[in-house]
């Protein structure tokens, strides 16, 4: 019986094409088929790390047609790395359908990690990243981008969106619309590229930021919204002395703990609340 080959999900550059781990090349130089998101596109990166390997295109137009037909291959042994035009794929790229078919079917399937234009964000951001939510891209349509934004209202983990710069006005219009003006945002702009940009302040103060200069809205964009600041009010005085006190002696993370266990409180309050005596 034929041993079933594995399918490698690869990471590429986001940008700057140094930022390729050399397990990926390695693995593109290895496989039998590349399939690629846009194969014109990929050919480039190829082409400067001298891979020779054959490609073929996997996009949401094909997936599952392409998938099916990669399934065959891989079943028979063949070897198969999956990339996309930038970063991970799967993360708002196409691949999902290919993955999990691939699981059904009892074909390894083998992460090759590398850039990710969400977690470098917010890696350099200074937003909090002890809890974040990463929503890929908001609606276009402006009822349901405002109700997706709704649901930040309450939300205390930073949130990550990827935005393109024909939105990117209009984004922050909205978010300053449904969730105030004065929600922090940071926008990552061209990481890892010649004008790498962070911005961080208030919703206002960055649309404005925006409308100063057309450059400011051209590029790739990466958008953070912080979360809402727990101000202590729901929690009992006595528990936050005690954090207070704690956090002189020990880190947050522990203080937190052994306050909301003493106090029978959630820990993550209680560290979101310690958070914020730092602002
Ligand atoms: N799979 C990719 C990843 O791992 O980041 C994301 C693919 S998604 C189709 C493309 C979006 O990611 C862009 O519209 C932009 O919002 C964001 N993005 C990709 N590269 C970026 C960069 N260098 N700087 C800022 N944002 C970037």
């Amino acid at each position: 019986m034929t041993e079933t080959g594995t399918l490698f999900i690869v990471a590429t550059p986001i940008g700057h094409l140094d930022d390729i781990t050399l397990r990926a090349i390695s693995i593109l130089n290895q496989v039998d088929i590349v399939a690629a998101e846009d194969t014109r596109h990929s050919q480039k990166l190829l082409q400067h790390y001298d891979i020779k390997t054959r490609m073929t295109s996997l996009h949401d137009h094909n997936e599952s047609q392409r998938a099916k037909q990669l399934i065959e291959h891989l079943l028979k042994g063949s070897n198969v790395a999956l990339i996309s035009d930038a970063g991970t794929p799967l993360i708002s790229d196409p691949g999902y359908s290919l993955v999990n078919q691939c699981r059904q079917a009892g074909v390894t399937v083998v992460p090759v990690p590398g850039a990710c234009a969400a977690i470098a964000a917010m890696s350099a951001s200074g937003m909090a990243t002890d809890q974040f939510r990463f929503n890929g891209f908001l609606p276009v349509k402006q009822m349901a981008k405002q109700q997706t934004l709704g649901l930040l209202k309450a939300e205390i983990a930073t949130t990550v969106f990827y935005e393109s710069p024909r939105r990117i006005v209009n984004t922050l219009e909205a978010i300053i619309a449904v969730l105030g003006p004065e929600r922090k945002v940071v926008i990552a702009k061209e990481i890892t590229k010649a004008f790498e940009t962070f911005y961080a302040d208030t919703a206002e103060n960055a649309l404005a930021w925006l409308l100063d200069d057309p450059n400011h809205q051209r590029g790739e964009f990466v958008l953070m919204v912080a979360g809402v600041k727990i101000d202590g009010e729901d929690l009992p005085q006595e528990a936050l002395s005690l954090l207070e006190s704690l956090i002189k002696e020990l880190p947050l993370k522990k203080a937190a703990a052994i306050t909301a266990e003493h106090y029978g409180l959630k820990k993550n309050a209680l560290y979101q609340y310690g958070l914020s005596l730092n602002d």
